[in-house]
């Protein structure tokens, strides 16, 4: 079957929030589309001598509550509807969280991979010169994304501060942090996941420290998740996978072991001990948490009926279908859907625009704290919002953000 456009899955998601809420007709169709987004063509001069010539997109979705903010992505497949999606989630997401932002995604059609360090510099620098006029601190704040990363966005930074002639590190976040990056960015997208969960578990009566865990994927969010869920609640991870298969162990798996077997042989497959279980398997496994950290489109209407957890911590991005969800919903599976559950890394970019801007930096338990407050205040809005209108979370979480918005949006007198 064919992908759906993805910005055409945003705006179904949306048209579901704005029936439950009533939305006004103008204000609906004011939220179904993006408020700007620029077409850049980027000529880089090659390794060889050659001139190559790249497209970029940049989308800001809605500023209603303050300059727009997502990560740029490097992708062969990049397309305008992709960065519309995304940008419309990175809307949905700031508002729920409560940051002082709007949503934006950037692009560049290109594959890394094949590039050499020199060509990915010359090209990041092209790229922030040609939307130079429509990004800053206070009008967009980009990230990194997928193929984008510290040293990438050292270079962006570096080439806006050249352009205005001063020193600016409030207009991208990620960076390293010599240069102005947050403590706790690293492990911040997992760390509020396990936050989030805390408050789930309390909700439903489920004691963290006697529950079993299963994880798939073992990248940033996967690995994290089982170390901090290890840490701080004691929780049994009987189950983890990546790209190469999975591995389970009724005792509980170690983090730090498994963490280093996966550095020697690039995949926790092979861990001694352990049974080997295919991706599939480990979803479907009776455990009381089920943390889906890899790949989007994972829990579907095929065996969204097979989950046997009783929370899901969605830390990768859209891992559950609309047709799961519902299943899943009937099930009473209090599954945290991924702009909630994964938001503690744009949460953590928040801080460290803050810290850029008042000149003033944070510790790690400063960060902690107060990635710990909007992740239990965002997660208790949502279950609210549950309450309130009795649905599924993840319509729940779209009711707060989007009400958000709309407020935003009359308050300013735009509609
Ligand atoms: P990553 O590239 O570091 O890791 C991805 C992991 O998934 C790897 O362990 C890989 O082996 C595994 N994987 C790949 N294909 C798989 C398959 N078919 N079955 C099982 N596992 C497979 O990526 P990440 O940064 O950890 O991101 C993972 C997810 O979390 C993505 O959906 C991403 O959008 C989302 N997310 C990440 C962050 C972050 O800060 N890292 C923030 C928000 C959302």
């Amino acid at each position: 079957m064919a992908k759906k456009n993805p910005f055409e899955v945003a705006q179904e998601q949306l048209d579901k929030a704005a029936k439950l809420l009533k939305l006004e007709p103008a204000v609906h169709e004011m939220l179904r589309w993006p408020m700007r987004e620029v077409h850049v063509t980027i000529p880089v001069k090659m390794d060889n001598g050659s001139i190559k010539v790249f497209k970029g997109f940049m989308v800001q979705y809605n500023d209603a509550l303050g300059p727009t903010k997502g990560g740029i992505r490097f992708h062969p497949e990049e397309t305008i509807d992709t960065v519309r999606a995304l940008a419309a989630w990175m809307t949905w997401k700031t508002a729920l969280m409560d940051l002082p932002y709007g949503g934006g995604k950037g692009g560049v059609i290109c594959n890394p991979k094949e590039m050499s360090d020199g060509e990915l510099e010359r090209l990041s620098r092209g790229y922030i010169r040609a939307i130079a006029q429509i990004i800053g601190p206070e009008k967009d704040i980009p990230a990194p994304d997928v193929y984008t990363n510290p040293q990438i966005m050292a270079w962006m930074m570096d080439e806006y501060s050249k352009i205005r002639q001063y020193n600016s590190p409030g207009v991208i976040t990620g960076k390293p942090l010599r240069i102005g990056g947050s403590a706790g960015r690293i492990d911040a997208t997992a760390r509020g996941g396990m936050y989030v969960l805390r408050e789930a578990a309390k909700k439903i009566g489920i004691d963290l420290k006697n529950a079993t865990c299963a994880i798939q994927g073992y990248g940033n969010a996967g690995h994290f998740a089982h170390k901090l869920i290890t840490e701080m609640f004691g929780t049994k991870v009987v189950a983890v996978s990546d790209s190469k298969g999975g591995i389970y162990s009724e005792n509980g798996l170690s983090y730090e072991d498994v963490y280093k077997h996966k550095q020697e042989t690039r995949s926790v497959v092979g861990f001694g001990g352990t049974k080997e279980i295919t991706n599939e398997e480990l979803l479907e496994l009776d455990v009381d948490i089920l943390i889906p950290a890899a790949l989007e489109e994972v829990i579907t209407g095929d065996n969204a009926d097979k989950i046997k957890a009783k929370i899901i911590v969605e830390l990768a991005n859209g891992p559950v279908t609309p047709e799961a969800d519902e299943i899943l919903h009937n099930k009473n599976i209090l599954f945290l859907p991924d702009f909630l559950a994964n938001a503690g890394g744009v949460t953590v970019s928040y801080f460290e625009w803050v810290q850029n801007i008042t000149g003033l930096y944070w510790d790690e338990e400063e960060v902690y704290s107060r990635l710990d407050k909007k992740m239990t205040k965002s997660f208790l809005a949502v279950w609210d919002a549950m309450n309130e209108f009795n649905c599924d979370p993840r319509t729940a979480a779209y009711i707060v953000a989007v009400r958000r918005v709309v407020e935003g949006m009359k308050l300013r007198g735009w509609v």
